[in-house]
């Protein structure tokens, strides 16, 4: 499975822009972890650096063991939800979350059964032959899970992944995202700026600040910072 260890990670971009600053932090194998923090505090750096979408400028960067700083996106079996959704356009919402498991493989049989079983849980059963152009946003946000779902991977990465949905559809695929956590038993790794789900979501909660770790806080300490009801 997966402990990903991040060891005085340093990221800066080409531009000069520090996103991440001699940050320490491990998540353990299987741990459910929340990451919270203002807006350019570097949270999606960070699940980009675990995706291997972006290569550590300084520090070192291992997961289980290993250090993958120069290891591509697609050896390392992770499954990430992007803040943008990021669907392909002229792919049905069937073969957008099909994508990944048919790289993979799979028989036609189980795509189908995996794809079905993601839908009905995010209410989208009835949109599998749409494209993404005919959907609304929210829906489009939940094709986007769907596709990281529908696959097993060691890692899950959530980037803010239910800023368009309403309260009570968020509530119930926190619970779905969490349930498939637990059956998978895959490291997760969640990001929000919403103390709410920070508090419901995860084992624990981290915040960063400027690209720094702030020390490990609960509710209580989003509070003081001013993330409640945001
Ligand atoms: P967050 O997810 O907490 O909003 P980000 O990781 O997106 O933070 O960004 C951290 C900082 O890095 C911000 O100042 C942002 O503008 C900058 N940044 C992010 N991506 C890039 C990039 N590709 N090129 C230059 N600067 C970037």
């Amino acid at each position: 499975m997966a402990r990903i260890v991040f060891d005085k990670v340093s990221k800066v971009y080409g531009n000069g822009t520090r996103a991440l600053n001699g940050l320490d932090l491990t998540v353990e194998d299987g741990e459910f972890v929340v990451v919270t923090g203002p807006s350019g505090s570097g949270k999606t750096t960070l699940l980009r650096l675990i995706a291997g979408l972006e290569i550590p400028t300084e520090g070192g960067l291992s997961i289980d063991g290993t250090n993958v700083a120069g290891a591509p996106p697609e050896e390392r079996n992770v499954a990430m939800v992007f803040q943008n959704y990021a669907l392909y356009p002229h792919l049905s919402v069937f073969e957008n979350m099909a994508f990944g498991i048919r790289l993979a493989k799979l028989s036609a049989e189980v795509i189908k059964q995996r794809v079905k079983e993601a839908a009905t849980l995010l209410q989208l059963g009835d949109v599998l032959d749409h494209a993404p152009r005919d959907l609304s946003g929210g829906q489009r946000q939940r094709v986007a899970v769907g596709r990281a779902l529908v696959r097993e991977p060691r890692i899950f990465l959530f980037d803010e992944p239910l800023s368009n949905l309403d309260a009570a559809l968020r509530a119930h695929l926190r619970a779905v995202i969490r349930n498939r956590h637990e059956e998978t038993g895959a490291t997760t790794v969640y990001v929000t700026h919403t103390a709410a789900e920070a508090a419901e979501a995860g084992d624990r909660i981290v915040e960063l600040r400027d690209g720094c770790l702030v020390e490990n806080s609960g509710v209580a300490g989003l509070e003081s910072v001013g993330f409640m009801g945001s």
